[in-house]
């Protein structure tokens, strides 16, 4: 095998269940992931890996042993029962499934210190796995708050982004602000201890968070994996996860 190849990162991507709504197996459940995700990894120089929904903690573990980093990829609101509280007006779908096997494919990520990417519901994973709560509706709570849940097409930037300064996110864009894409309805309200804020919108909503300790684990609220056509800038979130999990892979290979 091309000894480059061998040395390149398999990065897990969490995927979804869909209900197939037409044809032979309609009503069916398919285990997917939006291809974007895929193709932002291959761009970087990782190996993509779909991560199957898996009930049995042991092969969540198993999973997670067999890749050098973990992308938690978008989708469905994460159930407020994982934070103590009670559904509330403007909560929309939820996959419970998904929610206990990610919390869990998370932790397993972190305990081993493999690098960890969430996006968009990735990001509200990842604070809720480690202790944190969400805004069920950013408009039930903020009337105010701009618009979060998009109608513009994916690859097309709706509102500014300020990085903050120092943060890992900084050095990894090396700007102050962003302009980016926008569809999410919740937010983050009760940070993780786990966690540092490195990026917010003018209406105080939490947009990147990052973690505290040494190991890489970064989550955006936006979707930057639908945006490296149009902006080459948010290619560069893909490889510092990428880069990252490479060098984890490398400690662990036993090189320097
Ligand atoms: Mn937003």
């Amino acid at each position: 095998m091309n000894k480059k190849i061998f040395k390149s990162p398999l990065i897990g991507i969490s995927s979804t269940l869909l209900t197939v709504e037409s044809g032979c197996f309609i009503g069916y459940e398919r285990s997917v992931v939006l291809h974007n995700y895929v193709g932002a990894i291959e761009r970087v120089g990782g190996v993509p890996v779909i991560l199957p929904i898996v009930k049995d903690r042991s092969l969540i573990e198993r999973q997670m042993e067999g890749v050098d980093g973990l992308l938690l990829s978008g989708g469905y609101d994460i159930s407020p029962l994982h934070y103590q509280e009670e559904p509330q007006q403007g909560l929309e779908a939820l996959c419970d499934e998904r929610d206990v096997y990610e919390i869990e494919l998370a932790q397993h990520a972190y305990r081993s210190k493999k690098p960890i990417f969430g996006v968009c519901r990735g990001l509200q994973l990842l604070n809720v796995a480690f202790g944190g709560t969400l805004y069920q509706d950013i408009h039930l709570a903020f009337p105010r708050a701009i618009q979060h849940a998009s109608k513009a097409r994916p690859h097309e930037a709706t509102h500014t982004v300020s990085v903050v300064s120092n943060s890992l996110l900084q050095r990894i864009v090396g700007k102050k602000t962003l302009l980016t894409n926008s569809f999410h309805h919740q937010a983050i309200k009760q940070l993780a201890p786990l966690f540092l804020v490195n990026a917010e919108t003018k209406d105080g909503m939490i947009e990147g968070i990052e973690g505290r300790e040494d190991s890489f684990i970064l989550g955006v609220q936006w979707h930057p994996e639908m945006m490296i056509e149009s902006d080459p800038e948010m290619l560069k979130l893909f490889q510092a996860f990428v880069e990252a999990a490479r060098h984890w892979k490398g400690e662990e290979d036993g090189e320097q």
